[in-house]
């Protein structure tokens, strides 16, 4: 991995957190600047933390989108690939920063890193002066207790993971839509979200356990030789990265908070093998750890690109979760 952009982000105290801020409890975080912020646990121990950016209560989706996607949109177009991601505990933003209220929702100001992303790529291809041809194709799975969906196609069974010479890793059999515009690309999206609801109703299980990928893969065919060349890019909104509850977890909830708990640590086990030992080629990199750094492997290894959201309540009340949060996301820098 060439770089990693890793932020913060803050969302507005809920109005849950508002009734139980008036019984005492208050907000964890103190800025400094677009960088630095105190971060006060609920022991009022306080801790000072600097990353790429920190998106406070009021920031625009348009800023987080300008800041961490796109240059790594851009990248994609010119075959460089490249992974965004969300994370953080359950309600803490990270859907809201990727779809916005709805992926086809019509207020642009609210409208999230996925649709914009979107927009921006068929617009740096509407306006590219290569000589070339692109075509885009869309795929969207759901990982869950380590086994793949294809979110366009929920017949399909487990999708497997193949590793192939030319093509680096495929998920064989996914369903691949060539789409050629952002109403084409936010429809096909907008149904895969509709299986993903579906299939949660079916399982009996919630969208915050499982995470979801939406993979685009760009290519470019040199119109003067025979050229061609390929960017992957992958967005991934995680499952919410909240520890069990310690008493009540059984069964199944502890089963899905262990797999959770698994691909999570495996993905910063892999950021951190990739942005520690650079340099060094023998260095391994667990990618076989979990589904999800398996999926992510060629979008994160080589001179690949990758921003990190860490989506974060601002309330004491979740102080212990978000500073987990935090220290995920400086681990990765
Ligand atoms: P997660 O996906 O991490 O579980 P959500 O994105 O669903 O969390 O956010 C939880 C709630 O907070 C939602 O009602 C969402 O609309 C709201 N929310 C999250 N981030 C923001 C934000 N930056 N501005 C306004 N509302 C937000
Ligand atoms: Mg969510």
């Amino acid at each position: 991995m060439s770089r990693v952009t890793v932020c913060a982000r803050f969302r507005p105290l809920s109005s849950k957190e508002i009734r139980d801020h008036r019984d005492g409890s208050g907000v964890c975080v103190r800025g400094i600047d677009a960088e630095n912020f105190v971060f006060q646990d609920d022991k009022e121990d306080e801790f000072t933390f600097s990353l790429d950016r920190v998106f406070y209560e009021d920031s625009a989706q348009a800023a987080v989108y300008e800041f961490l996607a796109l240059p790594i949109m851009r990248d994609a177009v010119n075959a460089i690939n490249g992974t965004i991601i969300t994370y953080g505990q359950t309600g803490a933003g990270k859907t809201y920063s990727m779809e916005g209220p709805g992926i086809q929702d019509s207020d642009e100001h609210k409208k999230g890193l996925l649709p914009r992303v979107v927009d921006g790529m068929f617009e740096q291809i509407r306006s590219s002066k290569d000589m070339a041809r692109y075509t885009v194709k869309l795929s969207m799975v759901e990982i869950y207790m380590e086994r793949v969906r294809d979110l366009l196609d929920l017949s399909k069974g487990n999708i497997q993971i193949k590793e192939n010479k030319n093509q680096g890793i495929q998920l064989s059999g996914v369903t691949e839509v060539p789409v050629s515009d952002s109403a084409e690309a936010l429809q096909h999206l907008c149904s895969g979200l509709a299986n993903r609801a579906v299939g949660e109703t079916q399982m009996n299980m919630s969208s915050s356990r499982s995470h979801c990928a939406y993979l685009f893969t760009i290519q470019q065919d040199s119109v003067k030789d025979k050229r061609v060349k390929t960017g992957k890019l992958i967005l991934v909104d995680l499952a919410g990265s909240e520890k069990a509850d310690k008493t009540g977890a059984e069964g199944r909830v502890l089963e899905e908070a262990k797999t959770i708990n698994k691909s999570l640590s495996a993905l910063g086990n892999v950021i951190n093998a990739l942005t520690s030992g650079s340099s060094n080629k023998a260095n391994h990199v667990p990618y076989r750890d979990s589904k999800l750094t398996r999926i992510l492997q060629d979008a994160l290894g080589g001179n690949s690109r990758m921003a990190l959201l860490c989506c974060c309540s601002p309330s004491t009340s979740n102080a212990s979760e978000t500073l987990s949060t935090l220290r995920f996301g400086m681990r990765a820098k």
